[in-house]
Formats: structure tokens, C-alpha cells, sequence
């Protein structure tokens, strides 16, 4: 049976990058304004993320990392982020599958913080025979997920694994792209033991400066803004339609050329993949720019819930939704109206 839930979890958490996406949806959901990744060899060895969100209730710890519990828990507040995709509540699990999962916690109730460790979605002791009742530790308000060893019992994922650089390069692009779709929250990622940053983000009210810090001054000062959204009807509350939706899109002018694209797509505040998105947009920016360049484009979109399909799952990069073909249609003309009359 566990080598069964190890291949399932195996499919959610593909590999430290993944898995570090689930943990700061997480920290993100708890109300972090501060997060910060620690790394040890591409987070095969260590993936450590430390937030200041709302903590975990000592109550809740036992049954942390049991699949689909998120209902249970009592520090879950936001349940239309459990609507957004079909399944949930399956990361910590996961992960508990592949990897060594430890927590600290404190919520602001509690006078000190609780460590305690899990295995194959259940609390565990440190060490085989010890005590698995959370113990008492000093720590702030809270939580640090600690992952060591990922995938030391699935050799068929630590296979496909590519060199810890590139499984860092991995990271610091998940951590950069979370730190641009929430520029009011504080990031930083370091390999352990290192005294430098290798990302570092403050909590900026404009989502211009974090872009500048992170993608540089050359994409920051050919930045232009569209927006696009279904046209609701008169005195139709926006909650009525199910296929309401709103995106916003921060791309470069045609002054601004790069060899590739970069793209970030968030669609419902989660990094996703969409393929016929990225080409619908790539399309725009072809007959404004010299052959072989590229732009930058940061797009996120809102939609109903209810217009996703649940039959994807969420851990699944690439998504499908409602009225896809129509929607990417509208935004495509939203980002070529503010390009043309940027040329003009
Ligand atoms: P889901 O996020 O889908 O609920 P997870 O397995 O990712 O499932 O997490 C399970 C639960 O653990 C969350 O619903 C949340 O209550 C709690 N949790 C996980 N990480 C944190 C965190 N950093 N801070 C506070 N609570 C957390
Ligand atoms: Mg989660």
C-alpha cells in the first residue's frame, strides 16, 4: 500500500520545485507577509520555507499530513480557495510520502511554538521509538516546513532529477514568479549555509518595483498594463455569472526584446501552464517585433471556480477552463489595443 501512495505522490510532487509551489500556496493561505526558502542541494537534501502566517492550532498537528483533511483543520478560514480546483488537501501528505516532513509551529494563542515530524501521512517521532506527541520549542508566530531527503524512497524520481543547480534554477523561478503576483509579501531564498541572498524582496505596495528587482530595469521601464474582463450585464451581480472573469496583463513594449519569452500565467492566484495561452499571447507580440525576440508578460487571471475543470488536477501544471478559446481571444485583443496605441 505505501509504495501505491508513494506513485500517487509521486504525480503531485515531481520534484523540489513542485513541492516548494504547494508549500508557499500554503504559507500564502495562511496570511504570510513574510517567506523565506532555505535550500540545500537543489532541495533534494533540505527545502526549508519559514513564514509569519496564522500557524498551525497544536490540536490540528496529529492529523497535518493525512490526505484530504483540509475541512478538519480549524485554521482553515478560505474555503473559496478550496473550490478553485477539484482536489485538495493532498500536499503535506504528499510529500510526507517522499520525503522526511517536519514542522515547527506557534499560532499567536499559543505561549510556545510544537515541532513535530510525519511519515507516510502520520506523526511520527524523531526517530524510530521516540514520542511522536508534538514537542515544545521556542519559535515565532508561524510555521517552518522542513522537507529533507525527497524522494530517498522513490529512486524513480530521484532518477529523473536533473543537478542540484538546475533543480535550484527551478526554484528561485517559482520563488521570483509567487514574489511577482504578491508583491505585498516579503520573499527571500538562500542556499543553507550561505550569508547571501539569492532572491530578496520587500513588501511593495507596487508591483512595478518587484518586477524592477527582480527581472531587472530593462523589462521594468518598457512595462505597460492591460486589462480584460467579460462584460457583465446590467445589475448582474458579478458572484450571479459563472462565467465572469477578469485578467490583468503587465507586458514589455516593443522596445523591449529578449531571445525568450518569459512568461508568468496565474490563474486564480496558482502558477499554472497553459500552453495555448502562451501562444495566443507570443501570437500578439510577433508582427511588433523583430524576428527572434520576445517579450516579457506577467498575466493573472480571475475566474469562477465553477468554470474550471475539476476533472484536472491541481497539482497538474496545465489547466482548462470555460470558454478558454473566447477568453485567451479577449485578452490577446486587450494586450495588442495597449500595444498599438503605444506605437501610435
Ligand atoms: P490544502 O492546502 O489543500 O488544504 P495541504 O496538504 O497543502 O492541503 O495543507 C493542509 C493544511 O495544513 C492546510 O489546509 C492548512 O490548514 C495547514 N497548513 C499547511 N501549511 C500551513 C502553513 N504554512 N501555515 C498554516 N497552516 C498550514
Ligand atoms: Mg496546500
Amino acid at each position: 500500500e505505501s509504495i501505491i501512495n508513494r506513485i500517487a505522490a509521486g504525480e503531485i510532487i515531481h520534484r523540489p520545485a513542485s513541492a516548494l509551489k504547494e508549500l508557499i500556496e500554503n504559507s500564502l493561505d495562511a496570511g504570510a507577509t513574510s517567506i523565506n526558502v532555505t535550500v540545500k542541494d537543489g532541495g533534494m537534501k533540505l527545502l526549508q520555507i519559514q513564514d509569519n502566517g496564522c500557524g498551525i492550532r497544536k490540536v490540528d498537528l496529529p492529523i497535518l499530513a493525512e490526505r484530504f483533511t483540509t475541512s478538519k483543520l480549524s485554521t482553515f478560514s478560505d474555503l473559496s480557495r478550496l473550490t478553485t480546483y477539484g482536489f485538495r488537501g493532498e500536499a503535506l501528505a504528499s510529500i510526507s510520502f517522499v520525503g522526511h516532513l517536519s514542522v515547527i509551529t506557534k499560532t499567536k494563542a499559543e505561549t510556545c511554538a510544537w515541532k513535530t515530524h510525519y511519515a507516510d501521512g502520520i506523526l511520527v517521532g524523531e526517530r524510530p521509538g521516540q514520542s511522536e506527541e508534538p514537542k515544545p520549542c521556542a519559535g515565532n508566530d508561524g510555521t517552518t516546513l522542513i522537507v529533507e531527503d525527497l524522494f530517498y524512497n522513490t529512486p524513480t524520481r530521484l532518477s529523473a532529477l536533473r543537478s542540484s543547480s538546475e533543480e535550484y534554477a527551478r526554484i528561485l523561478d517559482v520563488v521570483t514568479k509567487y514574489a511577482v503576483h504578491n508583491p505585498k509579501v516579503s520573499f527571500s531564498c538562500k542556499k543553507a549555509g550561505s550569508p547571501s541572498l539569492d532572491i530578496s524582496t520587500p513588501s511593495s505596495s507596487q508591483i512595478h518595483n518587484t518586477i524592477k528587482l527582480l527581472y531587472g530595469h530593462s523589462v521594468a521601464k518598457e512595462l505597460v498594463h492591460a486589462k480584460a474582463s467579460s462584460i457583465s450585464k446590467k445589475g448582474e451581480k458579478k458572484s450571479d455569472n459563472p462565467e465572469a472573469w477578469a485578467a490583468e496583463v503587465y507586458f514589455t513594449s516593443a522596445n523591449y526584446q529578449a531571445k525568450k519569452m518569459i512568461f508568468l500565467l496565474f490563474i486564480n492566484h496558482r502558477l499554472v501552464e497553459s500552453p495555448r495561452m502562451k501562444r495566443a499571447v507570443e501570437g500578439v507580440f510577433t508582427p511588433v517585433l523583430p524576428k527572434g525576440s520576445a517579450p516579457f508578460v506577467y498575466l493573472s487571471l480571475l475566474i469562477d471556480p465553477r468554470s474550471i475543470d475539476v476533472n484536472v488536477h491541481p497539482t497538474k501544471r496545465e489547466v482548462h477552463f470555460l470558454n478558454e478559446d473566447a477568453i485567451i481571444e479577449k485578452i490577446a485583443d486587450g494586450i495588442q489595443e495597449t500595444l498599438a496605441a503605444q506605437s501610435n
